[in-house]
């Protein structure tokens, strides 16, 4: 059960069954590989595979910081990275065929360069490996040090995505003290005008307590700081510990909200209860293709 509160129907969803999906999951598991999609039980697996779309995490599975809406574990790796993610990621992208993949990362605070260098070594390896294939990267702030940065935008993503998650009165509590509503937005900020080509992608979580107009705020300062793409969807809680949920928007309020952000000038957007940051991220790769 990934939420403890009552869901509205809109939120229910089925699991995909087929044998293809069975197929790719049984081939993953043998080799020892695990997508994001399947570890959080996303909704969206089948329309995402089946758009041949993948988020995969790296960086181990134990994050330095704990925000308060997140299922990630917190703990200590002590430094510990797996090189192996360099050739797995590259494998896992060849054995699924993804014409698009995510690669997101835990933060990793513990570690001299903030992980950078280990997350742009992946992309190197998944652009040599898999030329055809499009790489976005959901990344962590690497604590604002501009080295870090240019480190991993070095290693030339599609799109870099850093996600501002709440509006500015809710990011504390909701992320953790060392996240922030500035730091964030600086980020962003930063790849867009050292790296104009590579678009930047934001997403908001909706349903923590937000007002419209702080949500209008937001979308201001992300437009601000000439980010392109921004996504919104439901928080659901995940466990009891979590934060509560204080609303549940309705598909008809999603689509208000895409109205108001295309309004706004954002090439594009992706908006409704289900929308994760990287639901279908290939359907970008569509719009650009066809305009
Ligand atoms: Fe989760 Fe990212 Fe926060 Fe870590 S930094 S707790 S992975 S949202
Ligand atoms: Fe995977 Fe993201 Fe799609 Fe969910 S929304 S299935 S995590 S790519």
């Amino acid at each position: 059960k990934d939420t403890y509160q009552r869901k509205p129907e809109w939120l229910k969803v089925k699991l995909p069954q087929g044998d293809d999906f069975k197929d790719i999951r049984n081939n993953l598991r043998e080799k020892g590989l695990s997508t994001v999609c399947e570890e959080a039980k996303c909704p969206n697996i089948s329309e995402c595979w089946s758009a041949r779309t993948a988020t995969v995490m790296i960086l181990g599975d134990t994050c330095t910081r704990a925000c308060k809406f997140c299922h990630v574990k917190t703990g200590n790796p002590k430094g510990f990275i797996n090189h192996e993610e360099i050739e797995n990621t590259s494998k896992m992208v060849g054995m699924m065929s993804l014409r698009y993949v995510v690669i997101t990362s835990v933060d990793r605070d513990d570690v001299a360069d903030h992980g950078s260098g280990h997350f742009a070594a992946v992309v190197d390896r998944v652009h040599l490996d898999h030329p055809e294939t499009k790489v976005e990267v959901l990344i962590p702030d690497f604590a604002g040090i501009e080295e870090y940065m240019h480190k991993l935008a070095k290693s030339n993503p599609f799109v870099i995505a850093q996600n501002l998650e709440t509006v500015k009165r809710l990011t504390h509590p909701v992320r953790d003290p060392r996240a922030g509503y500035e730091k964030t937005l600086n980020c962003l900020k930063f790849y867009k005008t050292n790296y104009p080509h590579i678009q930047t992608k934001t997403s908001l979580m909706v349903g923590l307590g937000e007002t419209w107009a702080e949500i209008q705020e937001a979308l201001e300062d992300i437009r601000a700081h000439g980010v392109d793409i921004v996504t919104f969807g439901q928080y659901l809680q995940p466990s009891k510990r979590h934060l509560d949920v204080k609303k549940f928007y309705t598909p008809e309020e999603f689509e208000e909200l895409k109205r108001m952000a295309l309004k706004m000038g954002f090439k594009f957007v992706a908006s409704g209860p289900l929308v994760r940051s990287s639901y279908k991220a290939s359907d970008f790769l569509d719009y650009v293709e066809t305009t």
